[in-house]
This record gives C-alpha cells, sequence and structure tokens, in this order.
C-alpha cells in the first residue's frame, strides 16, 4: 500500500525503499519496506527526512550496497538488495 494514498502500488508505479536496518533504535527502522507510487513520491510527508536519514546512514559507513534512494531506473523489487551487507545494529 501507497504510504500517501493508501491505495495498491503495482509494480510497475511503485517505489520500494526495502529493508534498511535490523535495528528498532535506528531512524531508519520505521521505513523499512515503505512502499509508494511514484507519482506521489515527492507528496510524501516524511520524504525529506527518509532522503536526509539514508544521506547519514551512507555517509556514516554503515551501509554498504546499492543506492537506496529512488532513481529514475524501473521499479526494482527489494529482491535485488538481498544480498548487501548489514553492519549496523546487533543481529
Ligand atoms: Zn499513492
Amino acid at each position: 500500500m501507497c504510504a500517501v494514498c493508501s491505495e495498491v502500488v503495482a509494480k510497475e508505479t511503485g517505489y520500494s525503499t526495502g529493508f534498511l536496518t535490523s535495528d528498532s533504535s535506528h531512524p531508519l527502522f520505521a521505513f523499512n519496506y515503505t512502499t509508494l507510487h511514484k507519482d506521489h513520491l515527492r507528496q510524501w510527508s516524511k520524504y525529506e527526512e527518509f532522503e536526509r536519514l539514508v544521506a547519514d546512514f551512507v555517509a556514516s559507513g554503515l551501509y554498504a550496497g546499492p543506492p537506496i534512494l529512488p532513481s529514475t531506473e524501473p521499479f526494482v523489487t527489494p529482491m535485488y538488495r538481498m544480498g548487501r551487507a548489514y553492519k549496523i545494529g546487533k543481529e
């Protein structure tokens, strides 16, 4: 479901944050598997916060993997990030 309009998000028109962190005390934990229509990204009230948190996360060196933020590429399921390395938090 889209975090903006609560409608079902189709694969072709959606964006998903995927799995970000297993650390429940990390601010990005709340954004795990957030899905949105790509058209609604800019209307998402938390987009700027999310973007900032992701930038900090990447800059902190705790994240190693493909880019998290949406690009202009076609939608890719979170599956493609399953092999990335997580160094944050406890197991
Ligand atoms: Zn939507």
